[in-house]
């Protein structure tokens, strides 16, 4: 479904990126892990458009997008979250995801019935299926953290995205945020079938999820493969774990 190849990103001198490769096949659950700086969040933003590769491919169902703006990433069908969360403070639970499906619909404007009435239902099911619905009234800035982060989950949800990009979905949780979030990522992963690519600075919270692992180091990929063998990997061990 989406393929990598040998993308690079500067920032002035630095090299953020420098050389990664990632693919991703439909259906799986992908990590991406790597310490704080690795260049893990620069990649997805290369991805999902929010940044231009200096060199490289993204290729995603075939087509290359790596010259695509954001909006036209997410209309072919790949939607993310952000490692600091994206919400709409002010508004309710329900109308953050509302706001997410119509846009996809593409409906907002052309109907006249007032908008609230509108993708009720849908909305309903994604906030079922990620656990919020008795919280659909709630404004969203007063959820707790590990909440809010899950809403940001169900408003990407709602650009019905074939993948799902999410940075650090755990980041900031408690130890039992983590657990529930983790687990709903994999529910999402099994019941829905959709592609699910992901990253993390904590590897424990990877391999009993992941199918598919790929390091990051400095800013290079160093190894994409099962959790066993990527576990297993003495350049693993030496760059990510610093040996020990
Ligand atoms: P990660 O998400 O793995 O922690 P990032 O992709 O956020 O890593 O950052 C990789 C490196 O690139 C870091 O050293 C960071 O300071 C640097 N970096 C990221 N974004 C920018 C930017 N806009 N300008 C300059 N340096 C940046
Ligand atoms: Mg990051």
């Amino acid at each position: 479904m989406l393929r990598v190849e040998g993308i690079h990103k500067s920032f002035e001198d630095f090299k953020a990126v420098s050389g990664s490769d990632l693919t991703v096949e439909a259906g799986q659950l992908v990590a991406v892990i790597g310490p704080n700086g690795a260049g893990k969040t620069t990649l997805f933003n290369l991805i999902t458009g929010q940044l231009k590769a200096d060199r490289g491919e993204i290729i995603f169902n075939d087509e290359d997008i790596s010259k695509l703006p954001p909006y036209e990433i997410c209309r072919k069908g790949i939607a993310r979250s952000f490692q600091i969360a994206n919400i709409f403070p002010r508004l309710t639970v329900f109308r953050n995801v509302q706001v997410s499906v119509l846009s996809q619909q593409r409906k907002s404007v052309k109907f006249f019935r007032p908008a609230r009435m509108l993708a009720v239902k849908e909305t309903r099911e994604i906030l079922e299926n990620v656990g919020l619905a008795e919280k659909a009234d709630a404004i969203a800035g007063s959820l707790a953290h590990g909440d809010q982060r899950t809403l940001e989950i169900a408003i990407a949800l709602g650009n019905k995205p074939e993948l799902l990009v999410l940075d650090e979905p755990t980041a900031g949780m408690s130890p039992e945020e983590t657990g529930a979030t983790m687990e709903l990522i994999r529910r999402l992963a099994d019941s829905q079938g959709l592609t699910i690519l992901f990253c993390e600075h904590d590897m424990e919270v990877v391999f009993n999820v992941a199918q598919s692992i790929m390091v990051m180091h400095q800013g290079i990929s160093i190894i994409q493969g099962g959790p066993d063998e990527v576990r297993n990997s003495a350049r693993v061990q030496e760059c990510y774990l610093g040996g020990a």
